[in-house]
């Protein structure tokens, strides 16, 4: 595999600054969350932000669904404020660029997508586009993009191109369809623009919630910057990562994994819990690549055989030195009894997932740790393969975190949908909190149980929806009944209902 660095040395970026927090450069790298309160309750939305700030994060995100929720955001701010917090806050535009021209005029930075800012939601009506109506897009993209970049190069504010698997536009998915390539253009198109009107507080993201699929387009998309001369910061995420120890090694795997190579500038771990519980997740992963950044002359890993067995905290470069010229090997990941178990989840999360992913590190890894009982290591192996799609051995979740926009309790949710369908290996369960998103976002679920309205819910096969805006409480059964009618439900369907 080609690293991007020297193992652990950040490459090099631009600084963007978003009010008093700076992002890429020699910074710190920063850790943000988002709220999941209504915007437009200014009480709720100012104890949760302060709530995730006392957490440790560095920048909060907040929707804005509309100009009226955008104008509210500079509300927020000032409370916040006036409470002695200077946190900066992030707007979150999806589909309504008015909202987001409301939104510069309020906060420190606007999140755009490019899948949906200029372009209407995908439509599939036209797939095809000759050479010349694709310029003729091209230049509708770059008339509607211009006025918000100056506006925000006015106000002080920093942009971030935010792309998500899933939600590209019909033009992107003409070219290119849904894969790395396409959501590295996506970005691209708009960090030209960004370019010629030499304007550089940008951040960048793409996401997904495949782990694989994430890094393999996050490491794209520094290859295709760097091709063009361009060396914008980058924010990390793995998103609808789910919660408890799915989200949190799904979030290790992904972010940490691009951090070993010196990516990224700033992070936020998604979970479907409180987003304050997001932000220690966050400092864990942190802490373990300062950690292993810290380490000086690695010993030398033990090799027997083609097992190699490697010690935190230098796991990786043991096994990176070990394995040089072997086709094939398989590790062993020895942690101290100095170490906790969530730090240990998070660290082999990292250092196994580093290795499964870019390496020929087989299946048959082994994590050892005096504070791990022999149950909750053979579970931490079969989740960090799960994490890297090399075995899936239960049912993959994709839920997201929730934000504003969500009307349901989507933490109680997921934990009802996890209970009746644990056992279906191998599929994948979406669980959303809005239609706007959601459906897009939750990618390649092959099931979706997608807020609909308050109260409602529309059950998805694929990206078909075949029961829309049902009562919430029908919601559930009927997801079960239809996985069952398509043959996937096992025989003690009855039971899972219960
Ligand atoms: S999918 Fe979830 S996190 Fe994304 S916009 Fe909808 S409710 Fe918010």
């Amino acid at each position: 595999m080609a690293r991007h660095t020297q193992g652990y040395l950040r490459r090099h970026t631009c600084e963007v600054h978003i009010g008093g927090v700076s992002i890429g450069g020699h910074n710190p790298i920063a850790v943000q969350s988002m709220t999941n309160t209504p915007t437009m309750d200014t009480e709720a939305s100012v104890e949760q932000i302060i709530r995730i700030a006392d957490a440790g994060a560095d920048i909060v995100r907040l929707t804005a669904q509309t100009p009226t929720h955008a104008r509210n955001l500079g509300e927020i701010r000032r409370h916040l404020r006036a409470r002695g917090y200077e946190t900066p806050l992030v707007a979150d535009i999806h589909f309504n660029p008015a909202a987001a021209f409301a939104a510069a005029e309020e906060v420190e930075k606007v999140r755009i997508n490019p899948g949906n800012f200029a372009d209407p939601g995908r439509t599939f009506i036209k797939l095809e586009y000759t050479d010349g109506e694709y310029a003729d897009e091209l230049r509708r993209l770059h008339d509607k993009v211009v006025p918000f970049v100056e506006l925000c190069r006015e106000r002080g504010v920093a942009i971030r191109i935010g792309v998500n698997h899933g939600s590209l536009s019909d033009r992107i998915m003409s070219r290119y369809g849904d894969t790395p390539a396409g959501m590295v253009e996506s970005a691209l198109e708009f960090l030209r623009i960004c370019r010629e009107l030499d304007f550089n507080d940008v951040v960048i993201s793409i996401k997904a919630s495949n782990v694989v699929v994430m890094t393999d387009t996050v490491r794209l998309l520094v290859d295709r910057m760097a091709d063009e001369g361009m060396d914008f910061p980058l924010h990390l995420g793995v998103t609808e990562a789910g919660d408890g120890d799915d989200g949190r090694i799904k979030s290790a795997v992904g972010i940490g994994s691009l951090l070993v190579d010196g990516i990224g500038d700033t992070i936020r771990v998604s979970l479907t819990e409180d987003p304050e519980r997001e932000i220690p997740v966050a400092r864990q992963i942190l802490a373990h690549i300062d950690e292993c950044r810290a380490a000086a002359n690695p010993s030398p890993a033990h090799i027997a055989g083609t097992r190699i067995t490697a010690t935190h905290p230098n796991v990786i470069e043991q096994v990176l030195a070990a394995a040089e010229g072997m086709p094939a090997f398989e590790v062993e990941a020895a942690y101290p009894d100095t170490m906790n178990v969530d730090d240990i989840k998070i660290a082999a999360s990292v250092d196994l997932g580093y290795l499964l992913l870019n390496t020929a590190c087989g299946n048959d890894i082994r994590i050892t740790a005096p504070a791990l009982d022999e149950k909750v290591a053979a579970d931490l192996v079969r989740d960090i393969l799960q994490a890297t799609r090399r075995v899936i051995s239960k049912t993959e979740y994709i839920a997201c975190p929730s934000c504003g926009r969500t009307l349901f309790d989507l933490q109680d949710t997921l934990a009802k949908v996890k209970a009746a369908t644990a056992g279906l290996k191998g599929l994948k369960i979406g669980v959303m909190g809005c239609i706007v998103n959601g459906p897009g976002e939750m990618a390649d679920a092959d099931y979706g149980y997608v807020g609909a309205g308050l109260g409602r819910v529309s059950i998805y096969r694929g990206k078909t929806c075949v029961e829309k805006n049902i009562p919430a409480d029908e919601a559930l059964p009927r997801l079960l009944a239809l996985i069952k009618s398509d043959g996937k439900m096992p025989g003690n369907d009855e039971k899972a209902h219960d």
